[in-house]
């Protein structure tokens, strides 16, 4: 098959159909609608092959921090890959990009996060989690700690392992369950909040840990997984009261805290990471996504000086590692991408200027008729669309049906959103302008007007 500039997009659909298999995608479902090719990105805005543009309203997949197409991502990894295309990382050696990026990381993570293992993804962080916190309680002489608690709709990636760790029902049960994974309610309010007020809920939700804890015995639990806002699950903001009563908790306990920061590092929340944004002091903090802003593959496990200090000192080999570990390539996207995110104060665009004028048009979408709740937090955000207000009670029947609809029109009117069950998902790159925001909000109520009238 030609590849060359002239095939349509009809060819590369076909090709699509015949030989792709989609990640989470009915593949009978898109070959029968036709997948979209997307062939081109600049700045917050994406091009398919037939000239549509469409404002990344997810950054990617939570990713594109700096926006697309920036060429001094480009033009540092091409140099990078002309001075040493790939080095391994085992073996007692380093390269220049993996030794100055595991500094940059220790600089830019909250305090006493010293040390970074690499890995390509947040899947495999998550899994580095897994086996890392088993060994350091091994370790410790208390081999028997082996349970991780994590949450009923957290997502912590896709592997075996981080799939377990997740709380999502549909991979459990196409893949089955790791043993030794325990999953509690999540601070979501607005569906599992009763009739607590917001603020008893959080505290109700956090001591769901603490009563896991003495139910499982203490001695058998090894740490709990959290993401500080829950992205992939809905954007589910917890309560104020939340993560003040975990950390209580975690540190009365002897568990370890791993804050999975895949999306809410790297200004997601504001602040360079949630862990910021709510005063959390990680001894495992996995982070991918915005670490490169998407250029290229890369992820890692910060790793807390306290916990560093008794797998280097007591633990010799660590059996655990990737081929692509530190790859050059991929470190130098992202020290790039880190170089600008700090000489551009990207974090601080997204704090003052576009999260405070994003998230005043974001709450005025709350007196729409479909619209049963509208949070956001830094430039993370989701409105909960409901049948019938204020909205807490009824939902739509099935579930997840009137989000994909919603979805749809969002897609064709030019502004890409995710569809989580009934909620409509933002995420922009972090650079967005507030022009952009003005056309990112008008293609929203376009969207909601749209659903609405199709739902009459
Ligand atoms: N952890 C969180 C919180 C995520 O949202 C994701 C992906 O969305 C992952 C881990 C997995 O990351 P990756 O898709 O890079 O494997």
């Amino acid at each position: 098959m030609n590849l060359a500039r002239n095939v349509s997009t009809a060819d590369f659909q076909r090709l699509d159909a015949a030989h792709h298999l989609h990640p989470f995608t009915d593949t009978r479902q898109l070959n029968a609608e036709k997948s979209r090719v997307m062939s081109k990105a600049h700045g917050v805005w994406l091009w398919d092959t037939d000239g549509n543009r469409y404002l990344d309203g997810m950054a990617g997949l939570w990713c594109t921090q700096i926006g697309h197409g920036r060429r001094e991502v480009a033009d540092a990894v091409h140099a990078q890959m002309m001075e040493l295309e790939y080095s391994n990382t085992f073996f007692k050696t380093t390269h220049p990009p993996a030794a100055r990026l595991s500094e940059v990381v220790a600089e830019v993570t909250p305090d006493g996060l010293n040390h970074v293992f690499f890995t390509n993804s947040g899947s495999e962080a998550n899994d580095t989690v897994f086996r890392m916190v088993r060994y350091y309680w091994q370790l410790q002489d208390k081999p028997a700690k082996q349970i991780i608690i994590g949450r009923k709709y957290g997502y912590h990636g896709s592997t075996v392992a981080a799939s377990a760790l997740g709380g999502m029902d549909g991979m459990h049960k196409q893949a089955g369950m790791v043993p030794g994974v325990h999953h509690i309610t999540p601070p979501h309010w607005f569906d599992f909040g009763g009739d607590m007020s917001r603020e008893d809920f959080g505290v109700w939700a956090a001591k769901e840990l603490e009563r896991a804890i003495d139910e499982l015995g203490e001695e058998n639990v090894a740490a709990f997984i959290a993401e500080p806002i829950m992205g992939a699950g809905g954007v589910l903001i917890p309560p104020d009261s939340y993560w003040p009563e975990i950390s209580r908790i975690c540190s009365e306990r002897e568990i370890l805290l791993v804050v999975d920061e895949v999306i809410c590092g790297f200004g997601r929340t504001g602040k360079w990471f949630g862990s910021d944004t709510y005063g959390l002091k990680p001894d495992l903090m996995p982070i991918a996504k915005g670490l490169s802003s998407g250029y290229l593959p890369i992820g890692g496990v910060m790793v807390a000086d306290r916990v560093a200090d008794v797998l280097i000192d007591k633990g010799g080999e660590f059996y655990h590692g990737y081929t692509y570990s530190g790859h050059p390539a991929a470190c130098a996207a992202a020290l790039e991408n880190l170089r600008i995110m700090r000489e551009e104060r990207v974090v601080e665009h997204c704090a003052e200027e576009a999260a405070p004028y994003l998230q005043e048009k974001w709450r005025s979408f709350a007196d729409h008729p479909l619209v049963g709740e509208a949070r956001m937090v830094g430039l993370f955000g989701a409105l909960e669309l409901v049948p019938a207000k204020p909205g807490r009670t009824e939902r739509f029947d099935p579930v997840g049906a009137v989000g994909t609809i919603a979805r749809d029109f969002s897609f064709a009117n030019g502004l890409i959103m995710r569809a989580v069950r009934d909620a409509l998902v933002i995420s922009p790159p972090l650079v967005i302008t507030r022009e952009e925001i003005d056309q990112l909000a008008k293609l929203v109520e376009k969207t909601l007007d749209d659903t609405l009238a199709e739902l009459r």
